[in-house]
């Protein structure tokens, strides 16, 4: 049989139904088959490399096919590859809800396991909800959510997430949620500082939480970076006056760092920066350094007490996946913590995202990238028409896809989002692969801005 591009393209394209994907437009965008992967590089079945310049979906965190990982789950599959957890449990799941209540913000002592973020975020609504319900307040049943967020693709994830591209064709079969406007500094006002402008924007929270909070269950947002939407950014200060509102308001906390958690913004969780503790806290992707399927929802202990009581009353929680807290992504998980400690990889990233931010920056000189934003080691370039009045390109020209598609002939993995060209690499990533996918980042836009 051959074992060329052409031959695994051509049997994929008969079977295989991709996700988030236009499946006509693999007519003539290339579609690559990967054969392996080491560090933060992949190869197709030609020999042919590229940067994995965005972790594979924001999932991989210390290289393809690292070593130490790899020798975790070999072991752990020798032992013990899955079984069910009620009523039943094993070590790495034990092991890994020690870890992450250690590392977590103080006082997140539960952890609840699931396999995928959307599942994270739909146990983290429902929990709260019946919460609520627990404690006999049966009317705070709605959730508040933020403009241009994104939180999943099941029903109840889709329902708290506002990005119209994905959103828009299910509205009729969602809840319905209360949406105030992003803290997102994009859209500041000239001179004004990112404190400055998601302080500002803090009043609208704070309006619909005195409104709604009868009503509210849980805020549910992104920390720091709002990351489908395009990746963009807000200051520190908004989720600090979030903790306070939610308090004093007395309406849960759900942050997402489904995307953000595990170093992505400098520290390991987004929400430190702010120094708060969110009620439920969702994780996913750098969990198991982008390894295996896994998710967790990290609870409080008054939360976990709501739902501690005799059988008959009907007040547990019993949500259920198969695959629930798998061996396999356990160990996986646990190896990924132990590299985080041993390797001081945050210490480190901090070189690397400063090396990464310089470069990066260099590309807001150009006539249509409008701003250059960071939070650690994401970084993201605002593509634009008309830089003075921030106006961006229809979306219909597809001008990201020009990218990904120049990107791609380097030997680079870019995929822009919306109308942001970023940069979110797996942690092995070199100074020189950052050149590289920096430098191949500024012809691709030079192409597609050119006509
Ligand atoms: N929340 C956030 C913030 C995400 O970025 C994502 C995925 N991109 C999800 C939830 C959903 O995770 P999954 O794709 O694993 O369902």
């Amino acid at each position: 049989m051959k074992t060329d591009n052409a031959t695994y393209v051509e049997r994929d394209l008969a079977h295989v139904w991709h996700p988030c994907t236009q499946m006509k437009d693999h007519e003539h965008v290339p579609l690559i088959p990967v054969r392996r992967g080491e560090g933060a590089w992949l190869e197709d079945f030609e020999g042919k490399r590229y940067l994995d310049a965005i972790s594979s979906w924001w999932v991989n965190l210390f290289g393809h096919a690292n070593p130490r990982i790899n020798a975790a789950v070999r072991e752990q599959l020798e032992r013990l590859e899955q079984v069910i957890l009620a009523g039943f449990t094993h070590e790495p799941v034990i092991r890994l809800s020690e870890a992450l209540t250690a590392v977590a913000p103080a006082g997140l002592t539960r952890c609840f396991y699931a396999d995928n973020g959307s599942s994270a975020v739909e146990v983290a609504v429902k929990m709260s909800f019946h919460y609520w319900r627990n404690v006999g307040r049966g009317a705070k049943r709605r959730f508040i959510t933020l403009a241009n967020s994104y939180h999943g693709e099941t029903l109840g994830a889709l329902a708290v997430g506002n990005v119209e591209l994905y959103k828009e064709i299910y509205q009729p079969l969602l809840m319905d949620v209360i949406t105030v406007p992003s803290p997102d500094c994009y859209e500041r006002e000239p001179g004004e500082s990112w404190a400055e402008h998601s302080r500002r924007k803090f009043a609208h929270m704070e309006a619909t939480l005195a409104r709604h909070a009868h009503e509210t269950a849980a805020v549910i947002l992104e920390p720091l970076v709002q990351c489908a939407g395009g990746m963009r950014m807000y200051d520190p200060v908004y989720l600090q006056l979030l903790r306070e509102a939610c308090d004093r308001h007395q309406v849960h906390l759900i942050a997402d760092e489904v995307a953000v958690g595990f170093g992505r913004t400098g520290t390991m969780f987004a929400c430190e920066q702010a120094g708060i503790r969110p009620d439920l806290m969702c994780l996913s992707k750098g969990l198991t350094a982008g390894y295996l399927p896994l998710s967790a929802v990290l609870a409080t202990e008054p939360i976990y007490a709501a739902f501690y009581d005799e059988y008959v009353k009907l007040n547990a929680f019993l949500h259920s996946h198969s695959f629930t807290g798998n061996p396999l992504a356990c160990s996986a998980a646990l190896a990924c913590l132990d590299i985080f400690r041993t390797d001081r990889v945050l210490e480190r990233n901090r070189a690397l995202s400063a090396h990464l931010g310089e470069r990066a920056r260099t590309l807001a000189d150009h006539p249509h990238v409008a701003e250059v934003r960071q939070h650690g080691m994401i970084v993201a370039a605002e593509l634009v028409q008309d830089k003075a009045a921030r106006r961006p390109y229809p979306w219909q020209q597809r001008r990201g896809l020009t990218i990904y598609r120049h990107a791609l002939s380097r030997g680079v993995l870019l995929r822009p989002v919306g109308s942001a060209v970023y940069f979110m690499p797996p942690y092995v990533v070199t100074p020189e692969e950052i050149d590289l996918m920096v430098e191949v980042a500024r012809e691709g836009i030079e192409l597609a801005t050119c006509a």
